[in-house]
This record gives structure tokens, C-alpha cells and sequence, in this order.
């Protein structure tokens, strides 16, 4: 085991003001002091790229896993790798690694479009370590996936055995999903609390909080949440008149927590999918029998939804509808990373299921690295007093509107 012991708890002590602006502080250091701080005595990391990776299997042999999600970065080191076409997260998850702001030891992609899926090559030619896809099938209905992706587990799990020079243990590894249920568990609770009493947490401030899941020691992110969510329950905040909307589009590229803010100045973002990835799974994985198969079962079985999944037994219009009823949303945003194939894909199929249920919504285009908000802020705002000039006496919408 090469578990590192270092002292992740910043956050410790404080009101709930401060351990939310440590969070930002760290979300938004794309220096990654506690990852450094995991490697100083030896520890291991392994990163890997979005959407979904199961950590349970770098936990379980002792290593930190990090999702790597790109952030603020120049781009002068990765200009040479990447033409200027792609997307931003590409570029500078591979610019903060080259200018080693973050140091791994082991890689790991997937193969969610051609720029995710060429990223393993790209970035097994410039560290020595190993640079890994992991190929979570394409086709979700065969028979034969879950036996593939948890061949497709074990297969990577060797690659950790190999790194950490110890065999990664079933009851073990059992462990380490225990405790990741219990992670996605408080995950659920924030966005419940999020859907319930939406003017206790921005959307920015909670971004910051479950950006904490991405590299921070679990243990340490699972203290820190059960710390923090009877905080937000408590906090003295009152209800303001503002549009109820569900944020979709940061299932991959985030973007900014400033524009974030923007948002929630404006309106209740009580659902979204940012980070999706971390919160993927949406049920308690069994920790008996085997947990390779287990964990590739609940991959297919028991979990979110996303443009780079295509899977026939879960419609991804229909369940951002759900999502949408859930919370009791007025309305959507459909954002997209710039240049990102696979959601501005989805958003032909988002809005034709929003138009038949007759749900406004407004379409955005963002960036991780966008510094301006003047003009999303104004279109925002002109959308939602449309939306609410449009409804009855009891906030129901009269006619759909569409940005
Ligand atoms: S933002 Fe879109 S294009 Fe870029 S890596 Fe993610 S899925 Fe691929």
C-alpha cells in the first residue's frame, strides 16, 4: 500500500463562509497543492480524464485518484500538441500536466470522442509513466457489456498492481466501494438540499464543494460533507422571488464558478449535471461478490445519464425532463462547451423533447478559461422576465418560450 498520510484539513474549524471559500480557493488552484501534498511522502496518483472513472480501484490499491478537468492554464506549453479547434478541457488538462502543475503516475482516458480517445496518445509520448484508455463500451444493450467493461476493470487494476507493487484485494476493493457509497450518498443529500431550499447553496459554491470529490482523499471529502451539509441546512438564508431552472451541458467541460455566480444572481439552479461523472452512479453498489462485475453493473445499471453515453434503455431527453419535474423547475439551460462535439449533439434531441413538453429554455455556448459574462448575463435575464411575463397568477407557464 503506498497510502500517503498528509494533512488535507484546511477546512477544519471553520464557519461555513470559510470552508466554502477554501474550497473555491482549491477548486480553482490549478496548482493542486493537496495532490502535491499526497506525493511528498511517496504517494501515488493516478488521473484520470472525464467522464466517469471508478476510483474505487486506484483507492483500493492506495492511490490518490484525480479527475483531471482541465482549469485555468496559458496554453503556451499544449499549443504545440493540440490545433485550436478543439475543446478547452483537452488542452489544458494536458497544459497543466506539461508544465507539471499536476504530477501523476499513472494516466487513463476514455474513449468519449476523438479528442478524449487521441489524448491517451498524445500524452503517453510526453511523461514516462504509463498512459492508459479505458474502453467503456459503445454499445450499453449487448449482453455482453457488463462481462467486457469489468475484463475492461481487471485489466486496468493489473496496470495499478503493477504501479503500487501490491495486489489489489476483493474484500479490499469491497472497501473501498463502502466508502464511495457513502460519498455518493452525501452527494445525493447536497443536491437534495440544492432541489429543496435552493437559496441555502449557489450553484457556484456547490460546484466548489463537490469539485472537493475530484482530489481530495475521499475520506477526507466524505469528513468534510458530513460536516458541511447540516451547515447548509442551518444557514440563515431566506427564500428570494427567482426562477426555478435545471442547468444541463457540464457533464464534461465546466464552466467557470464566475459564471456560475452570474447564474445564481439571477436564478435557482436547483438541479445540473457538472461533475456528473463523480456522481454517476446513482445507488449503493453491493459490496459482495465480485466488485469488478459489481461496479461495471451499476456503470450500465444504476446510473446517470450523459452525451457519451448512448444507451437505449435510458433516453437522455426523457430523463432530463425527470430531472426537470424532480426539481421543479420552470425552465433549462442548455449550455455546451465550445467545440464539444458530443454536447452540442444533444442539444438537437434536449430541445425537441423540451418543445413538446412546452418548457422554455435558453441554449449558451461557455468556455472553462471565459473571463467575460456581460453578455450571457444580459441574454439570461431578458429570457427569464420573458418566462415570467408569460405566466398566470400562479407562476404556470401560458405559452412556451425559446431562447
Ligand atoms: S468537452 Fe466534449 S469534445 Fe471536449 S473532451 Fe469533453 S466530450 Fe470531448
Amino acid at each position: 500500500m503506498t497510502r500517503a498520510s498528509a494533512d488535507f484539513a484546511q477546512w477544519r474549524g471553520l464557519p461555513l463562509d470559510g470552508i466554502l471559500k477554501t474550497c473555491r480557493d482549491l477548486f480553482e488552484d490549478p496548482t493542486y497543492p493537496t495532490v502535491r501534498e499526497w506525493r511528498k511522502p511517496g504517494g501515488k496518483v493516478l488521473g484520470h480524464f472525464q467522464v466517469y472513472f471508478p476510483e474505487e480501484l486506484a483507492h483500493a490499491a492506495g492511490m490518490l485518484p484525480v479527475k483531471l478537468r482541465g482549469g485555468q492554464a496559458d496554453g503556451v506549453e499544449v499549443s504545440q500538441h493540440f490545433g485550436s479547434y478543439l475543446c478547452s478541457i483537452l488542452k489544458t488538462s494536458l497544459d497543466l500536466a506539461l508544465t507539471r502543475n499536476i504530477e501523476l503516475d499513472l494516466f487513463v482516458t476514455h474513449p468519449i470522442c476523438d479528442g478524449a480517445r487521441n489524448l491517451a496518445g498524445v500524452w503517453g509520448r510526453n511523461f514516462p509513466y504509463k498512459s492508459q484508455v479505458l474502453h467503456l463500451p459503445q454499445n450499453a444493450n449487448s449482453g455482453g457489456s457488463v462481462p467486457f467493461l469489468a475484463r475492461e476493470y481487471r485489466r486496468l487494476a493489473r496496470d495499478i498492481e503493477a504501479l503500487v507493487g501490491a495486489p489489489i484485494r476483493d474484500d479490499v476493493l469491497n472497501q473501498s466501494i463502502a466508502l464511495y457509497n457513502r460519498s455518493r450518498q452525501l452527494m445525493r443529500d447536497l443536491y437534495q438540499i440544492r432541489r429543496a431550499t435552493p437559496w441555502k447553496l449557489g450553484a457556484d459554491e456547490s460546484l466548489a464543494l463537490l469539485g472537493m470529490a475530484g482530489f481530495l482523499p475521499r475520506e477526507e471529502f466524505n469528513a468534510l460533507m458530513e460536516e458541511v451539509l447540516p451547515l447548509i441546512k442551518a444557514r440563515p438564508a431566506r427564500p428570494q422571488d427567482k426562477m426555478r431552472v435545471v442547468l444541463s451541458g457540464g457533464f464534461c467541460e465546466i464552466p467557470p464558478l464566475d459564471l456560475l455566480q452570474v447564474v445564481t444572481r439571477a436564478c435557482y439552479v436547483v438541479d445540473d449535471d457538472l461533475l456528473i461523472g463523480l456522481r454517476w452512479i446513482l445507488g449503493d453498489v453491493p459490496v459482495s461478490g465480485d466488485p469488478y462485475t459489481q461496479l461495471a453493473d451499476a456503470y450500465f445499471n444504476n446510473s446517470s445519464y450523459s452525451p457519451v453515453q448512448h444507451d437505449n434503455n435510458k433516453e437522455n431527453e426523457k430523463l432530463l425532463i425527470d430531472s426537470v419535474r424532480k426539481a421543479n423547475a420552470k425552465a433549462v439551460i442548455l449550455g455546451s462547451a465550445k467545440m464539444c462535439e458530443p454536447g452540442l449533439d444533444e442539444q438537437v434531441a434536449y430541445s425537441n423533447a423540451l418543445d413538446a413538453e412546452n418548457i422554455p429554455y435558453f441554449f449558451t455556448e461557455f468556455e472553462e478559461n471565459q473571463a467575460t459574462f456581460d453578455e450571457i448575463s444580459i441574454q439570461m435575464e431578458t429570457f427569464l422576465e420573458n418566462i415570467m411575463f408569460d405566466c398566470d397568477a400562479n407562476g404556470e407557464l401560458i405559452n412556451k418560450l425559446v431562447a
